[in-house]
Order: structure tokens, then C-alpha cells, then sequence
């Protein structure tokens, strides 16, 4: 079984007061909210504080990118050892907004331990429209079956993709209720703490 995760991308949104004011409804809506992991990515200023709102909570943080390298001449990038230090438990690698801003690059590189993986259609995005169900469920399946491929069965049954692209309170149950789907990223209903929390008490089969 697969603990479901849902992650809540805040993209370039909310100052840092608006951030925690978001965090703390947040981890009222979340407590007693059990198997799940719950994860929501500010921008990098309001991280640091974030994280210690929600320290002793059952929601973690995220940071939105990070650089590969440990420390050195690179200005403006941070580094995954300072998104920990900060107290960042994950961080979203390669999402399809950066890759239009920085060109194509080999995500790779910045893939971490733990990882989850998300597929989101780009023309979901931000629109406003969601793929079926079923068109999820199949893009899913797929891709664990490329896992299989790449690395082994325990790999492929272990490892949690996640659905994303306008997923909202209405469309959370069902594609929740797909077998290969265990988790969403969510972009626009996460800046709302009634429509996040509905999400992460999504309805369970
Ligand atoms: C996202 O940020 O990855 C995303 C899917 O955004 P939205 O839910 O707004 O489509």
C-alpha cells in the first residue's frame, strides 16, 4: 500500500505574512488528518519561517527547484543541503514552468532521495481542465511500468506518482480512486486553505 501525498505547489505567491496566515489555517484543517503525507511548497522567503509554523504539524514543506551542487560560485541558486537547513523535507525538481524558463535541462542531476514522481499534461496546467480519470490512470500506469523497466518491480509497486493539473475539491475523489494514482500536485487550489483541505480529506474508496 501506498501512503497517498498530496502537495500543494504555492508557486510566486503569497509574502511571508500571507504565507503563514495560508500555513497556519492550513495546520488547523490538517490536524487528525492521518496516513497521509501532506506537503505544501512556498517561495523560498517564506520557507524557513513556514517550516517552524509547522513544526510538530502533520504537513511538511517544499522547496519549488534547487541547484545540484553543495555550495560554490553560483549566484542566485540554492542548494538542497540549505532547503533542509531551512527546513525543507522535500523539493519540487523540474516542474514543467521552470523547464519554459530555463530551456530544457537533464532533471537527473537534481533528483534526490525519496523521490515521487509527478505526471502532469501541460495543457492541464493552469487551465482549468483536467484529464479524465481514466486518461490519468492509463499515463500512470504507463509510467510505472516504466519504472518496472528501469528498475525493478519493488521500484515500480513502491514508488508514488502523482496526478497533477487542476486538480480541485471536485475532481480530487476520482482520480484519488484510481489504482496507480496516489497523490496529486496541486497549483491554484492550494492558495486556498478551504479548497487545499478539502483536497487532502479527499474521499477514500
Ligand atoms: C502545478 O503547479 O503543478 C499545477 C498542476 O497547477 P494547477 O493545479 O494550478 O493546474
Amino acid at each position: 500500500m501506498r501512503k497517498p501525498f498530496i502537495a500543494g505547489n504555492w508557486k510566486l505567491h503569497k509574502t511571508v505574512t500571507e504565507a503563514l496566515d495560508l500555513a497556519g489555517a492550513l495546520k488547523q484543517e490538517a490536524a487528525g488528518v492521518e496516513d497521509i503525507d501532506i506537503v505544501i511548497a512556498p517561495v523560498y522567503t517564506a520557507l524557513a519561517k513556514t517550516a517552524d509554523l509547522l513544526t510538530n504539524s502533520n504537513i511538511q514543506v517544499a522547496a519549488q527547484n534547487c541547484y545540484p551542487a553543495v555550495s560554490g560560485a553560483f549566484t542566485g541558486e540554492v542548494s538542497p543541503a540549505l532547503l533542509k537547513d531551512a527546513g525543507c523535507r522535500y523539493c519540487i525538481v523540474g516542474h514543467s514552468e521552470r523547464r519554459q524558463l530555463e530551456g530544457l535541462k537533464d532533471i537527473s542531476t537534481q533528483a534526490m532521495q525519496n523521490l515521487v514522481v509527478a505526471y502532469e499534461p501541460v495543457w492541464a496546467i493552469g487551465t482549468g481542465k483536467t484529464a479524465s480519470d481514466e486518461q490519468a490512470e492509463e499515463a500512470h500506469c504507463f509510467i510505472r511500468g516504466l519504472l518496472r523497466g528501469l528498475y525493478d518491480e519493488a521500484v515500480a509497486e513502491a514508488t508514488r506518482i502523482l496526478y497533477g493539473g487542476s486538480v480541485k475539491p471536485d475532481n480530487v475523489d476520482g482520480l484519488m480512486a484510481q489504482k496507480d494514482i496516489d497523490g496529486t500536485l496541486v497549483g491554484g487550489a492550494s492558495l486556498k486553505a478551504a479548497d487545499f483541505a478539502r483536497i487532502i480529506k479527499f474521499k477514500r474508496p
